[in-house]
């Protein structure tokens, strides 16, 4: 069984798999005649896990488990060198994300919620359920349609401690999807790429440094097949902005909280203080990057390959929870308080949208292509590689 590609009785083809997989952008897979230019000009494949020329081929024979259980598809960055050099334009980079975004789905603990947050008929849903949360919070707490007298203090209208209590459950229940999704994937990992399944803890940290440093992303960057355009030499520097930028706010945040609670310093806090100039650097590094990113897969989508649903509802997400942050800085000091507390209720949903679904949104790479690292640091691929 372990040679399945080479006993055709053994290999069972899903052809529903496929069509989805074209669904999601990829190319008409016909095209490539399995030359293997794309694994030899990418910078970060290697030659006992050559991707992405073993994914063409497995998508066109339905080869679902073995597409999906496999580390490539998230050790790809997508540089797409491997869609610049193509000798026969079947843009490798784009199956690639559509395998990543289908996988999300695929690995997704609960199912529903996967199936719920790739679905663009189910997104009035998923902003409903926070807009209802806190609307009945502030019913309950008879702030609904009354707004508290004064200078603009949002703890005064939604006490910190509820949020909290409503943040903590919901990524609790996240986390766990988060953790279930992942031992999904190592799992199937193990058994179509070998692995005695073991989690290597001696890897862990080398590869968070690796994330942190974005060094394999780098590679991309810093090890070029040739001088082809690709059309994606933006997206390391703006990945970095966009990341270390999103751990600022996440500092930030942090720090807020143990004010509150360690030291009693209450918010809100004065625009000179350096949690406040953390806050808003970081919250500008990332719209700064948000709006490269866009305007990138805007100009470049027929030559780099198109964006999908998932990708875009990131981008705003990511986008609009930073604008509704910086925007309700700007209304509480202006004083506007008939326009700052609705924002900050708009800001605290997107806020919910952007992490709780993160296991099932594009930014559950966060996850899956840790998981991927970590699998290939510490298990060499033995089985059905080529
Ligand atoms: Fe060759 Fe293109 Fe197929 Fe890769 S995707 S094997 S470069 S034809």
């Amino acid at each position: 069984p372990d040679e399945g590609l080479l006993v055709p009785a053994l290999v069972s083809a899903d052809l529903g798999f496929k069509r989805e997989i074209l669904g999601r952008g990829a190319p008409d897979l016909t095209a490539c005649y399995q030359c293997g230019t794309c694994s030899v000009v990418c910078p970060i494949s290697t030659a006992d896990n050559p991707f992405p020329r073993k994914e063409m081929i497995w998508v066109q024979w339905g080869l679902k488990e073995r597409a999906l259980g496999n580390s490539s598809i998230w050790l790809c960055h997508q540089c797409a060198t491997c869609t610049a050099y193509c000798p026969r334009d079947a843009k490798p980079a784009s199956l690639m994300a559509a395998l990543r975004d289908y996988s999300i789905q695929h690995f997704a603990v609960p199912a529903f919620m996967g199936r719920a947050v790739s679905d663009p008929r189910f997104l009035p849903l998923l902003f409903a359920v926070p807009a209802l949360i806190f609307l009945a919070l502030l019913a309950a707490l008879g702030h609904l349609g009354r707004l508290p007298e004064g200078p603009v203090v949002f703890s005064k209208f939604l006490p910190i401690i509820h949020i909290e209590i409503v943040f903590m459950a919901a990524m609790t229940l996240s986390g766990l999807g988060a953790l279930a999704g992942g031992v999904r994937y190592w799992k199937a990992m193990t058994v179509h790429m070998g692995g005695d399944g073991r989690a290597p803890t001696q890897a862990l940290v080398p590869t968070v440094l690796g994330i942190l440093r974005h060094r394999k992303f780098g590679e991309c960057r810093s090890r070029p097949a040739g001088t082809r355009q690709t059309f994606k030499e933006h997206l390391h520097p703006t990945h970095l902005a966009v990341f270390w930028g999103f751990l600022g706010l996440v500092a930030t945040t942090t720090s807020v909280g143990i004010g509150i609670y360690a030291f009693g310093y209450l918010t809100p806090w004065p625009l000179w203080h350096p949690v406040k100039i953390l806050g808003n650097a970081s919250g500008a590094a990332v719209v700064g990057a948000l709006l490269v990113f866009g305007y990138r897969r805007v100009a470049d989508a027929e030559r780099a390959g198109k964006s999908s649903y998932s990708d875009w509802l990131f981008l705003v997400v990511l986008g609009s929870t930073t604008l509704t942050g910086f925007l309700c800085q700007i209304l509480r000091l202006a004083d506007a308080r008939g326009a700052a507390y609705p924002m900050y209720v708009v800001h605290l949903v997107f806020v919910f949208v952007l992490l709780v679904y993160i296991p099932y949104s594009k930014f559950s790479h966060l996850v899956y292509r840790t998981t991927a690292m970590l699998y290939a640091a510490s298990a060499p691929p033995a089985k059905g590689a080529s």
